[in-house]
C-alpha cells in the first residue's frame, strides 16, 4: 500500500510539451481515474508512474519516496495493459506465476499467491489453458491475475477494458471496482471513457491539452464542473452549452443566448447585464411539463426506458427524459427547469461562475 504523489510534473517530447506542471496527490488505498480525450497526456502521465517514461521536471513519489531515477522493477507496482501483454506459450497459471520465478520467489509461495489469485478472479477451472484458449474477458482477468500475484503497493491500468465488447466491459468495470474493494491497494486506472471514470474512480482526474483541468469526486465532477470543458466532458448525454449574455429586464437579470432564447439564472449568480457568458444545463435536467420553454422536436430516440430527445429552443438542445414518451419529430412540447441546476461559465475563460 502506497499513497503517489505527482509534483509539478512536465514531460516534454523534443520540443513538445505533452505534460504541464501536472500536480495530483493520491491517497494510499485510493481508486483514481486518469481521463481526458485522445491525446491529452493521461497514458504518457501513467508511464511516468510506472517509470516506463523519464519524467523531464517536477517529483513523483510513490510511498513517501522520489521515484524519478528509480527503474520501473524497483517501484513497487503491477501494470495492467490494453492488449493484455500475455506470453502466448505459457499457460494460465505459467502466466500469472512467471514475475515471481523470475524474481526466485520460493515454490510454495509461488502456489499459494496464484491459487490466491485464480480465487479472487475465477480463474481456477482455466488454469491450464493458453491465452489463446481464453474469450477477451477471461485474458483480461489473467492479465489482472499476473498483476495481483505481485502484491504491489500500486496497480496502474492504461485502458484494460477498450478491447473487450460492451457487455463485456459491463462486466469487467463491476470486477475491478469489486477487486478494489477487496485489495484496497492504490490504483491508478486510464480511459478515455468518462462512463468508465464515473463509475469506477473514488476521485478523477481530468485531463486535457497536457494538464489538469479538475481532480475531484465524480459527483464533484457532476454538480460543480470547474469549466466548460469538465462540464462538456462528464455526463452522459453531454450537457447543453448556450453561448450569449445576461440581460436585466424590469430589474430582473436573465440570461439571453445568441440565438435568441430566454433562460431563467440560478439565484446563486453573481453576473451582471451586458457580461458574456456560457449557460450550461444538463438534458436530464429539463423536465416534459409546462413551463415558460418551448422546444421544437427534430429526432427522437427511446431507449425502452428513457427518451432522449433532440430539438431546438432557437438553439439545438439535448433533452433527456427518464419516463417513456410519446413523442414526434415536428411536435413542440413544454419544458421546464429548476434554474439552480444551471451551470455559468465565463464567456471568455470558461471558467465556472457559480
Ligand atoms: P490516447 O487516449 O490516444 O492514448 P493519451 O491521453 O494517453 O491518448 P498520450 O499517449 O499520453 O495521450 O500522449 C500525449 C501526447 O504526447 C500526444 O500528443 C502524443 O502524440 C504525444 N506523444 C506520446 N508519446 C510520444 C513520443 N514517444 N514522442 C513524441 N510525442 C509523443
Amino acid at each position: 500500500m502506497a499513497d503517489v504523489t505527482i509534483a509539478k510534473a512536465d514531460k516534454f517530447y523534443g520540443g513538445f510539451h505533452a505534460l504541464k506542471q501536472v500536480s495530483v496527490d493520491i491517497r494510499d488505498g485510493e481508486f483514481v481515474i486518469l481521463v481526458g480525450p485522445s491525446g491529452c497526456g493521461k497514458s504518457t502521465l501513467l508511464r511516468m508512474i510506472a517509470g516506463l517514461e523519464e519524467i523531464s521536471d517536477g517529483d513523483i513519489k510513490i510511498g513517501g519516496r522520489i521515484v524519478n531515477d528509480l527503474p520501473a522493477k524497483e517501484r513497487d507496482i503491477a501494470m495492467v495493459f490494453q492488449n493484455y501483454a500475455l506470453y502466448p506459450h505459457m499457460n494460465v497459471e505459467k502466466n500469472m506465476a512467471f514475475s515471481l520465478r523470475i524474481k526466485k520467489v520460493p515454490q510454495d509461495e509461488i502456489v499459494r499467491r496464484v491459487a490466491r489469485a485464480s480465487e479472487i478472479l475465477g480463474l481456477g477451472a482455466l488454469l491450464d489453458r493458453y491465452p489463446r484458449q481464453l474469450s477477451g474477458g477471461q485474458r483480461q482477468r489473467v492479465a489482472m491475475g499476473r498483476a495481483i500475484v505481485r502484491d504491489p503497493s500500486v496497480f496502474l491500468f492504461d485502458e484494460p477494458l477498450s478491447n473487450l465488447d460492451a457487455k463485456l466491459r459491463v462486466q469487467m468495470r463491476a470486477e475491478i471496482k469489486a477487486l478494489h474493494q477487496r485489495l484496497k491497494t492504490t490504483t491508478v486506472y486510464v480511459t478515455h471513457d468518462q462512463v468508465e471514470a464515473m463509475t469506477m474512480g473514488d476521485r478523477i482526474v481530468v485531463m486535457h491539452d497536457g494538464i489538469v483541468e479538475q481532480f475531484g469526486t465524480p459527483l464533484d465532477l457532476y454538480d460543480k464542473p470547474a469549466n466548460i470543458f469538465v462540464a462538456s466532458f462528464i455526463g452522459s448525454p453531454a450537457m447543453n452549452i448556450l453561448t450569449g449574455s445576461v440581460e436585466s429586464v424590469d430589474g430582473v437579470n436573465r440570461f439571453r443566448s445568441v440565438a435568441g432564447a430566454i433562460w431563467p439564472l440560478p439565484s446563486s449568480a453573481t453576473v451582471l447585464p451586458g457580461q458574456a457568458i456560457a449557460y450550461g444545463i444538463r438534458p436530464e435536467q429539463i423536465r416534459h411539463e409546462a413551463g415558460n420553454l418551448r422546444v421544437t422536436i427534430d429526432v427522437v430516440e427511446p431507449t425502452g426506458a428513457d427518451t432522449l430527445v433532440h430539438g431546438r429552443c432557437r438553439d439545438n438542445i439535448t433533452l433527456y427524459f427518464r419516463q417513456r414518451l410519446d413523442l414526434r419529430p415536428g411536435q413542440e412540447i413544454d419544458v421546464a427547469i429548476d434554474a439552480d441546476t444551471v451551470h455559468l461559465f465565463d464567456g471568455a475563460t470558461g471558467a465556472r461562475l457559480n
